[in-house]
């Protein structure tokens, strides 16, 4: 754990600071927080927003009224994704993030409190993918994961690849099927082949499973052929988003040597739609595990670089939903105990010279601790389904059924500052679409 006085903290993160709207204690989005999503309402077309408490603050309209002048140019707010805004230099989206603090702070500027038509109720908006998502890579940073998913995989070798303790390991995933919390995720078709068939089969996949994740947008990134260094990692990250990166094993597992996942993953992946801020989480940034051997130098980090977040996965299939049974939490992590940092996998993506541009999504892979129930994904949970979950109506699980709804959280905690959290990243699967062969 890092010292407090190692932290780059403000007045924005004063646990004593409150809105002069009401938020509950148990609310994700105290002023603290201050996060950014894309919104929109039967009146608004889709526009920047941040929320607080249960509501959500019109940036646009903010901005056009001139109330930000002087804090961040109005055309960065008036866009209808955030890319414009994380591309803007770190000390800027700081500015900003005091501004808006100042608004909506007991004894702040009073400005605010004369346009009450600037906020609406979050429940009456729908939320869409925070940014225009250029390109989209996922990682393999939990040790306990890739140790896990090495044995399941590969049962006759070294669980861990000689290479995973010297390099992040990730793949180039597919943008284009990222999508925000509540849409609903289709069964996947694709190649299976069980082990003493001689030949594969194609149909819906059945063994459907989830990734607990969290990703960061890149912030303003490099130009082709630089790099980020290590060092400087943080100011080219914007901020967070909690990550399910739905997976179909069956078909994973047939295809994926040698290249890596393919339609195993690119069916779907589901965000929350709230951006956390890199500065709204400082409080938690916290030392990962040691590393070793020790990482090459453009890796080496000199300040704590992981986050305290208490992660949790929750599981309700359609029978639970429909007699207004609770979701059973199946899976309970912290993303502190990453093996390799954000900074790291930042670092590691642009190392060759490849340009990073802000909306850019990179994902952290499978975040797995090393006890029971604490592993991130079902195939770790239910130990490759020989170990099924019992839900609370009965049934039980092993990969999941058509009518499953799963729900991800995250919240940060730490003695002497206020919680903030991530809102819902949730989708309930469908079932499948067989393609025609006519
Ligand atoms: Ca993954």
């Amino acid at each position: 754990m890092v010292s407090v006085s190692a932290l780059d903290l403000d007045e924005t993160h004063d646990p004593k600071r409150v809105a002069w709207l009401a938020v509950d204690e148990s609310s994700d989005f105290p002023i603290q927080n201050l996060p950014f999503a894309v919104f929109s309402t039967a009146e608004r077309s889709p526009r920047i927003g941040v929320a607080i408490g249960e509501s959500i603050l019109d940036l646009r309209a903010l901005a056009e009224m001139g109330h930000l002048d002087g804090v961040i140019d109005r055309s960065i707010l008036c866009g209808s994704t955030l890319n414009a805004l994380m591309a803007v230099p770190h000390m800027r989206r700081r500015a900003l993030r005091r501004r808006l603090s100042e608004l909506l702070r007991v004894g702040g500027d009073p400005a605010l409190r004369d346009l009450p038509n600037l906020l609406c109720d979050a429940r009456t908006a729908n939320l869409h993918l925070p940014a225009r998502i250029g390109d989209y890579v996922d990682f393999y940073s939990s040790l306990e994961h890739a140790t896990n998913l090495g044995r399941l995989f590969r049962p006759q070798g070294e669980p861990l690849l000689p290479n995973w303790r010297w390099i992040p390991i990730g793949y180039h995933g597919r943008s284009a099927t990222i999508v925000p919390s509540g849409t609903p995720i289709r069964r996947p078709c694709g190649q299976r082949k069980a082990p003493d068939a001689a030949a594969p089969t194609f149909g819906p996949s059945v063994r459907l499973d989830i990734e607990l994740e969290v990703g960061f947008f890149a912030g303003p990134g490099n130009a082709l052929g630089d790099s980020i260094p290590v060092e400087r990692a943080r100011e080219h990250i914007f901020g967070s988003v909690l990550v399910n990166d739905w997976s179909a094993r069956d078909i994973q597992a047939w295809e994926y040597q040698p290249l890596g996942p393919f339609l195993g993953k690119s069916f779907a992946t589901t965000i929350s739609p709230w951006v956390v801020t890199l500065e709204a989480l400082e409080p938690f940034r916290v030392d990962g595990p040691p590393q070793q051997p020790p990482p090459l130098s453009y890796l080496a980090q000199r300040e704590p670089e992981n986050y305290e977040v208490a992660l949790a996965v929750e599981l309700r299939d359609a029978r639970m939903r429909e007699r207004g049974i609770a979701s059973a939490t199946i899976s309970r992590t912290s993303f502190a105990a990453m093996y390799w940092s954000q900074a790291q996998q930042l670092a590691h993506a642009s190392s060759n010279g490849a340009a990073v541009a802000p909306g850019d999504l990179f994902a952290s892979g499978t975040v797995s601790g090393s006890v029971a129930g604490s592993q991130g994904s079902l195939i770790e949970l239910t130990e490759n389904g020989t170990r099924p979950l019992r839900l609370p109506d009965g049934e039980e699980r092993r990969f999941l059924e058509d009518g499953d709804e799963v729900t991800l959280r995250g919240r940060c905690e730490r003695a002497g500052y206020r919680s903030i959290g991530f809102g819902d990243a949730s989708g309930v699967v469908l079932p499948a679409n067989p393609p025609s062969s006519t």
